[in-house]
């Protein structure tokens, strides 16, 4: 598995098993099983995912030692305060079974992001989390919070797939070396993006997926990508795509079927985020 160094030194391993929408105890104990003998370490949840009990008593039970593994959880918008931020990062952490965190994240850039910043920012100079993030953060978000933080966020995990690319975000985090990580990297299932003609063609010539050849792209992007599936043969295959390279032609096709079509809500919309 490759690694990516994020800006404060700690290495993540550049895919990871996203968990959304996995509630019930078993399909979660199951995935993650069949993630970590495919070769998984690195796990995304959030407090709103419902399953963050599941995930770390999955984890509890499995022969890997902590150490080897990689945790992300996200910080819901129900909080808004410094104080609640500290109770709900002790709550996490309670539910995951750990005593620190790797990576924690504002989940959307809701109410009060700067002041929940702040006591992330002491939750990490406490040695309590690793890495502190953002997600769903976009220019006028992320310029309003650089002015005030004194720690530089490591990531913003945001909605990006072939149909809806990203690029000037990309380029933004990219100068501020912020690393980009890709949710919904696979679309979802909103689109018909895995049986897209182009990504198929691409996949054929390599005996590969599509679903393949899109996390591969993603990857050759410098991306960190957590792709979910609860199917064994699945997660196999999403992890399988460290054996071969796009050439700067496909990279360049694939570059050409973006649509700016997001499949979530839009982070600037103020009234959803209220
Ligand atoms: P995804 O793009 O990973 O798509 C998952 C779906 O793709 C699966 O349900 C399945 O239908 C299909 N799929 C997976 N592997 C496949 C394969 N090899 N072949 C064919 N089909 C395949 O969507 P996602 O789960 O929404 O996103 C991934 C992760 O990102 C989530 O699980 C979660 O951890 C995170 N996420 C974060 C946010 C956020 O706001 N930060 C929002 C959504 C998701």
């Amino acid at each position: 598995m490759e690694t990516i160094t994020l800006n404060n030194g700690v290495k993540i391993p550049q895919l990871g098993l996203g968990v959304f929408k996995v509630a019930d105890d078993d399909s979660l104990k199951n995935s993650i099983n069949a993630a970590l003998a495919a070769g998984y370490r690195h796990f995304d949840t959030a407090k709103i995912y419902h399953n963050e009990d599941g995930v770390g008593q999955a984890l509890a039970d499995a022969d890997v030692k902590r150490e080897d593994l990689f945790v992300t959880s996200k910080l819901w918008d129900n909080v808004t305060t410094y104080d609640d931020t500290k109770r709900a990062f002790e709550a996490s952490l309670k539910r995951l079974q750990m005593d620190y965190l790797d990576m924690y994240l504002i989940h959307w850039p809701s109410e009060g992001y700067t002041e929940k910043w702040r006591a992330m920012e002491d939750l990490y100079n406490e040695g309590l989390i690793k890495a502190i993030g953002l997600s769903n953060f976009e220019q006028p978000h992320l310029e309003k919070l650089l002015a005030s933080a004194k720690v530089l966020p490591v990531v913003d995990q945001i909605e990006t797939h072939p149909y809806f690319q990203q690029g000037t975000l990309h380029g933004l985090l990219h100068d501020l070396n912020i690393r980009h990580e890709a949710w919904g990297p696979l679309g979802q299932g909103k689109s018909d993006v895995l049986t897209n003609p182009v990504l198929a063609d691409i996949a054929t010539a390599y005996n590969k997926s599509t679903a393949q050849v899109i996390l591969r792209w993603h990857l050759q992007r410098g991306e960190i990508v957590i792709p979910k599936s609860i199917h064994e043969a699945r997660i196999q295959q999403n992890i399988d795509v460290f054996d071969f390279a796009l050439t700067p032609a496909e990279m360049a096709k694939i570059a050409g079927l973006d649509r700016n079509q997001r499949g979530s809500s839009d982070p600037q919309d103020e009234a959803w985020l209220q």
